[in-house]
């Protein structure tokens, strides 16, 4: 904790306005979705999706008084009593604070860095040092550049030794890090293909990370990439591989029974034989560099032996499952530190679903006076309905918290109270460390309906709005479009997160659609394509407004309003440059302007038009006219009405391929929900289809599946039944092994028809079982190209009674 004094003598700053160098500064909040302790919340005006600078008022609703900012005109005095620090870099400034705070620890940091395995060795490293020694570790893969500082903020002294990851995707970039984390010991995993689109060569890549290393007393690394050559000369290195001169020699590697491998190290005089649980190669080498790490910190061969044989794969998502009773789950169950919990605590706050909060947490590794004053902290300064302890050890939280708190030793003593407990239309964090085996208490409260669902990831949909909106010059404005449903992901939570993230505009292809999105509070603009005549009671009611496309409509809703005796509604106005769908041809612009002129009623806010072509090379001049064409009955509109309304001509395509296209206005489609047509863009998927496996049978070469004996087995084989058909948008033509789903990672085809609720897949050669979950389109391109068709139609047609299930991950 540091007075806001301290905090900008710590950063470098252009001026500061103090009201109150005393406040004390707990948090760092750059999200305003997640300020949950205002008032000791240092705000950092970041420019990530949104220009933080946007959120200011927002952050000072929220209770905060202290405020990071870069932009030199605020006006000060509508935030009274509020403490602002100008620098030239907020995400620096706050990388500074810190640096500042990692000076303050004075035990070991460990810094973690490669492109692949470093979350996994991090989490693993934590297990296996977590009974010796208090261990903090950055949560979840926050390497990033933001991520870093974060988790270096939640740094203190009531740790042993500190894991921190460190992840680049761009040359420059490690430096930086480096100069916050200042590993005192490193440990570098390996060097793959990843993100290397930053680099100019695998070579520089290599070099740039390790730069983590400059200062660095050892670096812990595998021999195999010869980069001992690359690091400072004062660095010492601890190696393992198979040359002589490696600290840990790999005497032999074997596949040991179905599961395991075992392994033979030499180390100094000593030869040890290790079976670990895993087979992979990637597992191997993640272990191979935890084993070092341990004897590195001086553990013996025999407790590591010990330790290793306890690893188990990570599942580090969090998960959002649907509960019995109406209520949400989030499983979080792997591990529980402080770090994680709160991640997990800000997942839980931003589940909009349900009002009623609940947290099911279990005890935690290592906790000592000061961890538990913490915890205390933490928890007190969340909303929580109902809090369930599991661990004797947590029982110090029962008088510290208000609301509802319950106790249960142990998770076998949860288990049995759970089928008297009662949840109900509320979200439930689950969160907890594996040998508590939360995992179990998950279970009892999913609903266990086979159930088919879509699973939308909110950060991703953020995550891909922010890289349109980093293509696009600031004052071109943004237009979202919600229409089918948003691309079939659900309309309202999609709405408000655009709404949260200040994007201009709203398009729905209905009235209907638009309704539902002001009942539910989405306050934006927004526009309904193709409206007629019985919907226009709606528009005026619901604030929505038209595109108007042909005179019959125009002069309609000009009547309308007549009666109603509105003035100045705003209204769009659609011209036809090529599509041939809906809009005004150009020729009909004179008529268009003698209407418009003499009509009060209605004002064009905008003029648009649509591409027919945008994402596709073979039609470049066309597109080309078309936006000349759209141009010249714009710049008449204006000059002959005099006034100006925005102009949008671009969709998705238009975006990534025509920036003398973008206007006033884009309209984004497709590319928000992670499908990049452009194959350009780092995208990442919104959506996935789930379902799961309702039964497995073996059946002899011969025997046919399904309706009409489609599907002919010609091997032995194994046919799991998953209840997905064409009545949820599963289309028919995915039969007969068109269609590919994925199981545990593994690809599988269908067999048979597809019928109205279910399909069948052939499983003879992956491993499944019953109630395994299934992801519909593994790959949403391969799919729709499969059938002959395009991504749009495969989302858009995902039935309705698919229950969506929205979640941060
Ligand atoms: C659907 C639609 C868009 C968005 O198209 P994408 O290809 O999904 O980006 C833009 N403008 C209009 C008029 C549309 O109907």
């Amino acid at each position: 904790m540091y007075t806001i004094a301290t905090i900008y003598s710590a950063v470098r700053h252009e001026r500061i306005q103090i009201a109150d160098p005393q406040l004390e500064i707990v948090d760092l909040a750059y999200d305003t979705r997640k300020i949950r302790n205002g008032g000791h919340s240092l705000f950092f005006a970041l420019k990530n999706v949104r220009d933080g600078h946007l959120f200011l008022q927002d952050a000072y609703q929220k209770g905060v008084r202290a405020f990071v900012v870069s932009q030199q005109q605020i006006d000060t005095s509508s935030f009274p009593e509020a403490n602002f620090i100008w620098v030239h870099d907020v995400l620096h400034a706050m990388q500074e604070l810190a640096r500042f705070h990692r000076l303050q620890f004075r035990k070991p940091v460990i810094g973690i860095t490669g492109s692949n395995g470093k979350t996994v060795v991090k989490e693993w490293l934590t297990q296996l040092l977590q009974k010796d020694k208090r261990v903090y570790q950055s949560p979840k893969s926050y390497n990033s550049q933001l991520g870093v500082a974060l988790a270096l903020w939640n740094l203190s002294n009531d740790y042993d030794i500190a894991l921190i990851e460190a992840g680049i995707s761009l040359p420059g970039e490690m430096s930086l890090l480096e100069n916050m984390i200042i590993p005192d010991v490193g440990i570098f995993t390996n060097i793959g293909a990843a993100h290397a689109s930053g680099f100019s060569s695998k070579q520089q890549k290599l070099e740039e990370k390790l730069l983590l290393f400059k200062r660095s007393k050892q670096v812990i690394f595998p021999s195999r990439y010869n980069i001992g050559a690359f690091l400072p000369k004062m660095v010492a290195h601890f190696s393992f591989g198979s040359e002589d001169h490696d600290e840990v020699r790999i005497l032999r590697l074997e596949d040991h029974g179905r599961l395991d491998t075992r392994m033979q190290i030499a180390y100094r005089n000593e030869i040890a034989t290790f079976t670990i649980p895993f087979r992979d190669k990637a597992s191997i080498e993640n272990i191979l560099i935890c084993l070092s790490a341990l004897l590195f910190f001086g553990y013996s061969l025999d407790a590591i032996a010990h330790k290793l044989a306890q690893l188990r794969p990570l599942d580090m998502r969090l998960q959002l499952k649907t509960g019995k009773n109406g209520c949400s789950i989030i499983d979080d169950t792997y591990s529980n530190d402080l770090a994680s919990l709160q991640i997990a605590l800000d997942f839980l706050f931003q589940q909009q679903q349900h009002r009623r909060k609940t947290l099911i947490l279990s005890d935690m590794e290592g906790l000592d006076d000061k961890l538990r004053q913490k915890l205390v902290q933490l928890l007190q300064k969340q909303q929580l309905d109902r809090v369930i302890l599991v661990g004797a050890g947590l029982s110090f939280l029962l008088d510290q918290l208000s609301g509802a708190v319950e106790l249960f030793a142990s998770t076998e003593a949860l288990l049995l109270a759970l089928q008297s407990m009662r949840f109900q239309d509320e979200s439930i964090l689950i969160k907890g460390g594996r040998v508590f085996h939360l995992e179990d208490v998950s279970k009892h409260l999913v609903a266990k309906s086979h159930e088919t669902v879509l699973e939308i990831n909110l950060n991703a949909l953020e995550h891909n709005l922010q890289i349109y909106r980093a293509k696009l010059p600031q004052e071109v404005k943004l237009m979202v479009m919600v229409k089918a449903f948003s691309y079939g992901s659900g309309s309202y939570e999609v709405a408000n997160l655009l709404q949260y993230n200040k994007v201009d505009y709203l398009t729905v292809a209905f009235a209907d659609e638009g309704v539902e999105l002001r009942q539910h509070g989405i306050e934006l603009p927004i526009m309904v394509l193709s409206p007629d005549e019985q919907i226009f009671e709606s528009l005026l009611a619901h604030r929505l407004e038209p595109e108007l496309y042909s005179f019959r409509v125009l002069q309609a809703f000009i009547h309308f309003l007549k009666r109603r005796k509105v003035a100045n509604y705003p209204v769009h106005i659609k011209i036809d440059t090529g599509m041939h769908r809906l809009g005004f041809m150009p020729s009909e612009i004179e008529e268009l302007i003698s209407i418009l002129r003499d009509s009060v009623e209605i004002v064009p806010v905008s003029v648009l038009s649509h591409l027919v072509a945008s994402g596709n090379s073979q039609h470049d001049a066309f597109t080309q006219q078309q936006i000349a064409v759209f141009d010249q009955c714009a710049d008449t509109l204006e000059q002959r009405l005099g006034v100006k309304p925005l102009r949008h001509i671009a969709n998705t395509s238009g975006i990534v391929r025509w920036p003398e296209a973008y206007m006033d206005m884009v309209r984004l489609g497709i590319g928000l929900y992670g499908v990049d047509m452009s194959n350009a863009l780092d995208l990442e998927m919104v959506s996935v289809l789930k379902t799961t496996i309702t039964q497995v049978k073996r059946l002899p070469a011969g025997e046919t599946v399904g309706y009409d004996r489609k599907g002919v087995l010609h091997r032995d084989s194994r046919i799991a039944t998953v209840k997905i058909g064409y009545a949820d948008g599963y289309n028919r033509r995915f039969g007969q092994g068109v269609g590919t789903m994925s199981i545990n990672g593994q690809l599988v085809h269908t067999v048979g028809s597809i019928c109205m609720d279910m399909c069948m897949l052939d499983v003879t050669d992956v491993i499944a079982n019953e109630g395994d979950e299934v992801v519909v389109f593994p790959d949403v391109m391969k799919a729709a190209s499969a059938i002959d068709t395009i991504p749009y139609e495969l989302l858009v047609n995902i039935s309705s009674r698919v229950k969506r299930v929205y979640f941060y991950g």
